[in-house]
C-alpha cells in the first residue's frame, strides 16, 4: 500500500480535499513509527496506510482519513497527542484522541462485555468518526491475524464478532459488518468456513456465472430501448449469513443457495420502477416476494425495490433494485451520509437514517463544543432510546419503557407470538416488565403456543408489535369462527 494509492482514493470521492495535509500525515507517521514492525514483518506504517485506504474506501471525510493515519502515533511512538494537534489541528487530534481511548477497552467475556458496549456507544456519541476509524483499524488487524498466535486470534475474532459486527449494522455499515464476519468466521469455525467455502466457490461458481450472463443477456435489449444506463452484480458473497440462514432455519446449503440473487443499479428512482416493470414482463414474480422497500423503506433505512421471478430454467431469481445512491447507502451506512452531505450540502440524505442516528447528527451539528453535545445527546436520543442484547449478543434499540414483548417481536414474529415468559439479566421476569439501558433479555417460547395475548397491546410500546399482535389474533379469531362454521 502506498500513500499514491490513498490520494487517489481521496481525491475520486473529494476533488477539493486537502492532499497536502495528507502527505504531511504520512510523512509524519512514516517518520514517527521509524523502524517498527508488525507481526507479519512489515513496516508499521503498512497497518496506518492501509486503515486509512480502508476509511477512504467507505468514502469517510478527508480529517477522517488523516486520522486513520496518525491513529497508532500517539500510543506507539514518540509522538504525543499534543504534537498532533499542532501539526494537524484540534479536529484530527480528537479523532485520534477518541480511537486512543478506545484502545483501553479490552475485550473480557460477557462479564464485560456490555460494558465494552457502552463505552463504544459513548465513542459514537462523541464522533461518530471515531468508530469507523475503530471499524477500518480492526479490519486491517483481522486481515492481518495469521501472524498472531492462537489464543490472542480467537480473541480478536471472537470480540469482532460480538462487538464490533453488530455495531456495524446498527450503523448500516454492511460492507464492513460482512467483511468482519467472513474472516471472523474462518478463524472461530474453521472446518464450517471451509466447507461452505469450497461449495460457493468451486462447485456453484462456473452454474451461477452461466446463468447471471444468460440474465444480463436477456434485459440488455429492453433496457437499452428504455434508455436506462445499468450495471449488474451477483450478490455480495457472506459466507457467514448464509451458515447462519442453515444454522438458524436448519436447512442444507442447496436449498439457500438455490434462490439466485442479482441487484441491478440504475440512475433514478424513475428508472428503478421502470427496471422492475421490465423484469416482471420477462418473468412471471412471485407476489408474494415483491418488495417496495423505496416507498417504505425498513426501520434501518434500507431502501430498494426486491422482486422474485421464476427466471429462465423456471428458477427462482431475486432482483435488487436501487439507485447509485441507495446503493452506497446500503453498503456504507453512516458513512455514505458523509459522502453525500460533503457532496451537496443539503440535508435531504440525511433522511432515510434511523431515527437515532438522524438524532445524534442533528445533536453533533447543533451543538458548540463536545460537552454541549454529550449533555444534549443524553438528553435527546439516549434519554427516549434503550439498547438491549439479546443472548448471542446482537444489539437491538427501542423507545424507552419497552417491554420483552417489544423485544421478541423486534427479534421475530415468531418468537413474539410463541412468548410466554422472559429472563431479564438471567432473572425470570414478568412480559410488561419495562426494559433498560443494557438489558440482556431472553424470550422463553412455547411451541405449541396459539398466539399472542390479545391484552399485550394494553402494554407493547412499539408499533411494529401492536400490528403483528393484532393480525396475530384476528388470525385466530377466523380460525375459531372456521371452525364453528365448516366448509367458509
Ligand atoms: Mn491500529
Amino acid at each position: 500500500m502506498t500513500i499514491q494509492q490513498i490520494i487517489n482514493k481521496v481525491k475520486s470521492n473529494n476533488p477539493k480535499a486537502d492532499l497536502d495535509l495528507l502527505k504531511l500525515a504520512y510523512d509524519f507517521a512514516d517518520k514517527a513509527h521509524d523502524k517498527q514492525k508488525r507481526k507479519t514483518g512489515e513496516p508499521y506504517i503498512q497497518h496506518s496506510l492501509h486503515t486509512a485506504f480502508l476509511l477512504a474506501q467507505i468514502k469517510a471525510d478527508i480529517n477522517t482519513v488523516i486520522a486513520g493515519i496518525l491513529h497508532d502515533v500517539p500510543e506507539d511512538t514518540e509522538k504525543s497527542l499534543e504534537d498532533i494537534e499542532k501539526n494537524f489541528g484540534a479536529e484530527i487530534a480528537g479523532l485520534v484522541e477518541g480511537i486512543t481511548k478506545l484502545s483501553k477497552i479490552k475485550y473480557r467475556g460477557v462479564e464485560r462485555y456490555r460494558e465494552s458496549l457502552r463505552k463504544m456507544f459513548l465513542a459514537m456519541a462523541r464522533d461518530l468518526r471515531v468508530i469507523l476509524i475503530k471499524f477500518c483499524d480492526r479490519l486491517h488487524n483481522l486481515r492481518t491475524l495469521d501472524a498472531l498466535p492462537l489464543e490472542k486470534r480467537t480473541r480478536i475474532a471472537r470480540e469482532t464478532m460480538e462487538i464490533y459486527a453488530p455495531i456495524a449494522g446498527l450503523l448500516g455499515i454492511w460492507r464492513l459488518k460482512w467483511q468482519m464476519e467472513d474472516i471472523c468466521f474462518k478463524y472461530l469455525y474453521g472446518e464450517e468456513y471451509k466447507k461452505l467455502e469450497y461449495k460457493y466457490e468451486v462447485e456453484k461458481k462456473v452454474e451461477r456465472n452461466q446463468y447471471s450472463q444468460k440474465i444480463k443477456n436477456i434485459l440488455d435489449t429492453p433496457l437499452r430501448k428504455e434508455k436506462i444506463e445499468y450495471d449488474i452484480e451477483d450478490r455480495f458473497k457472506h459466507l457467514y449469513s448464509i451458515y447462519m440462514k442453515m444454522q438458524n432455519k436448519n436447512r442444507k446449503f442447496d436449498e439457500i443457495y438455490d434462490v439466485f440473487a442479482l441487484r441491478v443499479i440504475v440512475p433514478t428512482i424513475s428508472d428503478c420502477y421502470k427496471t422492475m416493470g421490465i423484469i416482471h414482463s420477462l418473468w412471471k414474480p412471485n407476489p408474494d416476494r415483491i418488495k417496495d422497500y423505496i416507498a417504505v423503506p425498513k426501520p434501518n433505512g434500507y431502501r430498494s425495490l426486491h422482486t422474485t421471478v421464476f427466471g429462465p430454467e423456471n428458477r427462482a431469481t431475486e432482483f435488487q433494485i436501487r439507485t447509485r445512491e441507495m446503493h452506497e447507502e446500503a453498503l456504507y451506512g453512516i458513512a455514505a451520509h458523509w459522502h453525500y452531505k460533503q457532496k451537496d450540502g443539503d440535508e435531504a440524505s440525511y433522511t432515510s437514517q434511523p431515527q437515532w442516528i438522524k438524532e445524534i447528527l442533528r445533536i453533533q451539528r447543533e451543538s458548540e463544543s463536545t460537552n454541549d453535545f454529550i449533555s444534549n445527546l443524553k438528553l435527546n436520543v439516549f434519554h427516549d432510546r434503550i439498547f438491549v442484547f439479546s443472548p448471542q449478543g446482537d444489539v437491538f434499540d427501542l423507545p424507552k419503557n419497552s417491554t420483552p414483548v417489544d423485544f421478541a417481536y423486534i427479534v421475530h414474529t415468531e418468537i413474539g407470538n410463541k412468548a410466554t415468559g422472559t429472563l431479564i439479566n438471567n432473572k425470570m421476569s414478568s412480559l410488561d416488565q419495562p426494559l433498560k439501558n443494557g438489558d440482556l433479555v431472553e424470550i422463553i417460547t412455547e411451541k405449541n403456543r396459539k398466539g399472542p395475548n390479545r391484552d399485550w397491546l394494553k402494554f407493547v410500546k412499539t408499533h411494529r408489535a401492536r400490528e403483528k399482535i393484532r393480525q396475530a389474533t384476528k388470525a385466530s379469531k377466523l380460525d375459531q369462527i372456521k371452525k364453528m362454521i365448516p366448509g367458509i
